[in-house]
């Protein structure tokens, strides 16, 4: 039987898949489950704080309800300190955890060890992760194709952008089935007509939101979403210009795992690319990251408003009304 291993947040799948192993974005699971809210009532009912990141307290539930998944990855730099103590509780259940740092700094040799340290844990080598790095080739480069069709043509709209993108963290498990849905997805979306143009074009940073309906509020306002920054990093898009990356420089260009700086040029360059008239900074209630904003606010210099998201659901009244104001001044 495939081995589950679970990640919480985007780690080298390459190597996973390498090891044979099935990787599971515990994230991706609990948010798609049927009933998301209640795995994050079961996991306050085991003890979980109200004020805890509703995100480990669905992931903590959907993953004491699937014990086949017997292996996670713990990234114990580049993520939150709510997952390390996740990570603790779910050793406490037995479940083997292996760390994975993505060091500070970027150093490229403190990557490679990384890289060579996962991989022996998982029973394979780093140079087998690059042959699967080659094979995935193609699927990144479609993913790059559907972002393109977001923002340049107009096909693909924000809200499939943030689901296909998103899902790319693990391939919903399996990356050849995952690549069949999506050449098919994109076969469909070329033979759309463009979107109407928009009052105006947004980009959607921060964590991914846990409101299940953000983009399609505001297409309903008028506005587009033609970048979602986060989700557009977990894919792992081709440069662009041709270069074949290494594991390593792919894992470094990667900007979510580091400091907010490498994470703002990055921003920036979008912006001036897609064309942007505004940005949506979704943050997520006890999140550290929410401290992130001030700097975001100081360095981007376009008009940005700030979301705070806590339970899964759908856009509050208060917010849409937030989001109505927002689109109707770009406008
Ligand atoms: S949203 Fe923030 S606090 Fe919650 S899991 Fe992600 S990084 Fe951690």
């Amino acid at each position: 039987m495939t081995r589950e291993v679970g990640i919480t947040t985007t780690v080298p799948v390459e190597i996973l898949l390498a090891a044979g192993c099935k990787p599971v974005d515990l994230n991706n699971r609990f948010i798609t489950h049927a009933d998301p809210a209640g795995l994050v009532r079961e996991a306050e009912e085991l003890g979980m704080a109200r004020t805890l990141c509703a995100w480990i307290k669905g992931i903590y539930a959907w993953a004491l309800a699937n014990p086949q998944m017997e292996t996670v990855i713990a990234v114990t730099q580049g993520d939150c300190s709510n997952t390390h103590a996740l990570m603790e509780l779910l050793a406490l259940a037995g479940r083997r955890v292996i760390p994975f740092d993505f060091p500070y700094g970027r150093d490229p040799q403190a990557i490679a060890d990384q890289l060579t340290r996962l991989a022996r844990a998982l029973g394979t080598t780093v140079d087998q992760a690059e042959e699967v790095r080659q094979g995935l080739a193609g699927l990144r480069a479609d993913l790059a194709c559907l972002d393109e069709m977001t923002w340049r043509e107009g096909k693909v709209s924000g809200g499939e952008n943030h689901l296909w993108l998103v899902s790319s963290s693990d391939f919903d498990g399996d990356p050849d089935e995952f690549h069949g849905r999506l050449k098919d997805f994109l076969a469909q979306a070329r033979e759309r007509p463009p979107r109407p143009k928009a009052k105006a074009r947004l980009g959607v940073l921060g964590v991914p939101t846990i409101m299940s309906d953000l983009h399609q509020c505001l297409e309903a306002l008028g506005a587009e979403v033609v970048y979602n920054e986060i989700p557009r990093q977990f894919a792992m898009l081709p440069t662009g210009n041709g270069d074949d990356e290494s594991l390593v420089e792919q894992y470094r260009r990667y900007t979510y795992p580091y400091d907010v700086f490498h994470r703002m040029e990055d921003i920036k360059e979008q912006i001036a690319l897609r064309g942007l008239d505004g940005l949506v900074h979704y943050t997520q209630s006890f999140c550290f990251r929410q401290m992130q904003d001030l700097v975001l606010r100081e360095g981007l210099k376009l008009p940005m408003l700030t979301l705070e998201g806590d339970r899964v659901g759908p856009v509050d009244a208060r917010t849409r009304l937030r989001l109505e104001a927002f689109v109707d001044v770009l406008r």
